[in-house]
Formats: C-alpha cells, sequence, structure tokens
C-alpha cells in the first residue's frame, strides 16, 4: 500500500502547514462547528490512498487518471489526447483524435521523452510554475 508521503504535493496534508494559529491548546471551544484538524486528515487519508491506487490502476489500463496534465511536445507537435472512451492517446495536428500508437516516456516526475522525436517534455504546469518561480527570482 502506499503511504500518504508518495501523493501528490496538492493532495498531502502536512499538519504543519494546516494547523492555524488558534491550533495551540484551544481545540474547537470558539464552537465554529469545525471538526479538529486531526479528524478530518484521519477521514481523508484512506480516500487518498483510494485515489492513488484507483489512478495507479487506471494508467495501467492505458487510461488517463487525470493525475497530470496532457503533454504537447513543442518540437514536432505530436499531443496527448483523451479518447472519448478515457483512453490515453497521441496524436497530430493533421489528423485530431487518430491515434498514433506513441505514448510519452516518464523521464522524471515533471519530465516525458517524446516518442517520435526524442525531445524532453516538461509537464504544462510545472513548466508554468517554473516560469512564475524564474520571473518572481528576477524581481529579487
Ligand atoms: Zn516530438
Amino acid at each position: 500500500m502506499e503511504s500518504v508521503q508518495e501523493l501528490d504535493p496538492l493532495l498531502r496534508l502536512d499538519r504543519e502547514q494546516m494547523s492555524p494559529p488558534a491550533r495551540a491548546g484551544s481545540r474547537n471551544k470558539s464552537g465554529s462547528g469545525v471538526p479538529p484538524l486531526d479528524s478530518l486528515c484521519a477521514a481523508i487519508k484512506p480516500l487518498a490512498r483510494q485515489l492513488v491506487a484507483l489512478q495507479k490502476r487506471a494508467n495501467a489500463l492505458g487510461l488517463f487518471a487525470n493525475d497530470r496534465e496532457l503533454l504537447e511536445c513543442p518540437q514536432c507537435g505530436l499531443a496527448e489526447d483523451v479518447a472519448h472512451d478515457g483512453l490515453l492517446i497521441t496524436c497530430r495536428e493533421s489528423a485530431i483524435a487518430q491515434d498514433t500508437g506513441l505514448r510519452f516516456a516518464k523521464e522524471t516526475d515533471q519530465t516525458f521523452r517524446c516518442p517520435s522525436c526524442g525531445t524532453l517534455v516538461t509537464e504544462p504546469l510545472a513548466a508554468e510554475l517554473e516560469k512564475a518561480r524564474k520571473q518572481l527570482e528576477k524581481r529579487k
């Protein structure tokens, strides 16, 4: 069974980060009706594990699990798409929805190798985050 630590950072529940300042000593005494963070974590963890397991099964079946963004090679234009039956396919702009049978190969957490031309493709969201990070660093 996967540990919660392997989850996508957005799903990861880090108690230190999520704890509001009012945590110290006064758990839920305000009468706000919000359940304590510990019980929320305990309730979400099994669901998060099930989600990861389902995504792994979907990937193994060739389905797109929505666990990342669709890829497009900036060099040759080969692009991923999701067919009506949920299968992850790749196609060319000249023949949209026509599966080439090629699949991007994962290189690292955020980079994939184009099966057509060999270009290293960064996942769009990761590329956007990196761009934003660099812009922020320039301002300093
Ligand atoms: Zn390519």
